[in-house]
């Protein structure tokens, strides 16, 4: 029986580093806030487990963190900025082998269907998935009951695998008993996934189907 693999969407699949970037200093311009990191120290801020309301300018009030939370959830969504997603060069190749062996399903936390489907149909990623799972940030903190829920209303397998980039996707993936996959490229850090003990990290999306083959779901 195949087994059903479940991949986070941003930074796993796409490089969402432009759009976040954007939003942020958008934001900070918006308000005439001159100190804006670069966008390689912000992500490194983020790559070692902060959020952006965490390193603002150190003068920043609780008011304006508290705009920057509304305009930042406002924006991060929009068209505007999803045009500045990029998708990662190894993710269709990937999907390609692996949609032979496995039922592949997205799942993703998105509060705008609408654009979350424009953004996959645009980067060709919406046909590798067999079932593709969202719910709204705004709802739930995590992927877990989205995933629990639809295992059992639908998957016949008993084998599955979760592949993300953060702490919420090893988290869910982990909780229900998966076997879960961090990759290190994405929105945190090899040495932050670490400590969360995956049990496996990889630095390369391309690593997975030889990873895959050796724990014997290629049988
Ligand atoms: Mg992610």
């Amino acid at each position: 029986m195949k087994c059903t693999i479940f991949f986070d969407l941003d930074d796993t699949l796409i490089d969402t580093s432009e759009r976040h970037y954007k939003v942020y200093t958008d934001i900070l311009d918006f308000y005439e806030i001159q100190n804006t990191l670069a966008k390689e120290e912000c992500w490194e801020q983020k790559r070692n487990g902060k959020k952006t309301v965490e390193f603002l300018p150190e003068n920043s009030s609780e008011e304006f963190i508290r705009k920057f939370i509304c305009e930042w959830l406002k924006r991060i969504e929009n068209m505007n900025y999803l045009k500045y997603d990029k998708l990662l060069p190894e993710s269709l190749d990937v999907l390609s082998v692996l949609k032979n062996r496995a039922d592949l399903t997205l799942v993703t936390l998105r509060n705008n269907k609408e654009n979350l489907f424009w953004e996959l149909n645009n980067f060709g990623l919406a046909n590798y998935f067999k079932t593709i799972l969202v719910d709204s940030p705004f709802k739930v903190k995590n992927k877990t009951l989205l995933i629990k829920d639809y295992i059992e209303r639908n998957s016949k397998s008993d084998d599955f695998i979760f592949i993300g980039d953060s702490e919420v996707d090893i988290s869910s993936g982990k909780e229900l008993g998966m076997l879960t996959i961090a990759v290190t490229y994405g929105i945190r850090s090899k040495e932050f996934l670490t400590k969360l003990r995956p049990d496996f990290c990889l630095d390369n999306l391309s690593a997975l189907p030889e990873i895959l083959k050796g724990i014997g779901d290629d049988s």
